[in-house]
């Protein structure tokens, strides 16, 4: 069965105990993509892969992850064929490019604009904006979201939502948008109820945790075992704001 693509990772994101289930998804999704790229399997070497790596590049983040993951020469290839794309279209840009004028003393306010913005700036711009390895993640995880509210539909899978740890701010805003074209009419109460309470009781939880671990560097306390809620605080409650988990070390090939 096709849908069993999303359904099985769906299920087990929900087992795993993660503080948000979709952080579990996408960093599946973001390790096999990165694996996927420049891995064993030698995907760079494909045109298809390295027509989507020339023109979509990679981020910050991703750039760093390419880097990590610890095959130089993938890497080089990759970027090789990146570079000489880009630099054709980057002499162009530089050709054809016109001074802007100089600014006048009022003129301040136009500074922004989109039509005064210069074409190079926009190229650049877009150039900075893409990446194979988010473009992957965006796409798998929408995939993800209206597979949750497909599953919503079954008993099973809504039990296994109520008993989990809720999700992270960015998943959950994610979530709540998905929900507009995807949510099934029959369980919108369920919805809203569920996992906006869920929201609010597990963020407390974890703020409260955070509150104890600050509270350990009390004098008083410190003398005191460390109470497991506190051990990995920190890192659980920068996961709740933002989705990632930060305690991971680097994703290195085998
Ligand atoms: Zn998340
Ligand atoms: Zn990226």
């Amino acid at each position: 069965m096709k849908e069993q693509i999303y359904t099985i990772p769906l299920n087990e994101s929900f087992d795993s105990g993660d503080e948000c289930p979709f952080c579990f998804l996408e960093r599946n999704v973001e390790r096999s993509a990165i694996n996927y790229a420049v891995g064993p399997e030698a995907s760079y070497m494909e045109s298809d892969v390295r027509g989507l790596t020339n023109e979509q590049g990679f981020c910050t983040h991703h750039m760093k992850s390419l880097y990590d993951y610890g095959n130089s020469l993938g890497s080089a290839l990759i970027l090789q064929s990146y570079y000489k794309l880009l630099m054709d279209d980057f002499r162009d840009q530089l050709e054809h490019f016109d001074q802007p004028a100089k600014r006048g003393l009022f003129s301040k306010s136009k500074q922004n604009s989109d039509d005064t913005t210069p074409p190079l700036v926009k190229w650049s711009r877009r150039r900075q904006s893409t990446c194979y390895v988010c473009g992957k993640i965006e796409s798998n995880m929408q995939r993800y979201y209206e597979t949750f509210f497909m599953m919503s539909k079954t008993e099973d899978f809504r039990r296994k939502v109520e008993s989990s740890k809720g999700f992270c701010m960015r998943h959950f805003g994610e979530l709540v948008a998905s929900a507009q074209s995807n949510l099934p009419n029959g369980q919108r109460e369920w919805f809203y109820q569920t996992v906006f309470s869920l929201m609010k009781d597990n963020m407390d939880r974890v703020k409260a945790d955070l509150d104890d671990f600050v509270g350990m560097f009390d004098y008083h306390q410190q003398n005191t075992i460390m109470p497991a809620n506190t051990r990995d605080a920190l890192s659980r409650s920068m996961q709740k704001l933002k989705g990632l988990h930060p305690a991971d070390p680097p994703f290195k090939g085998k």
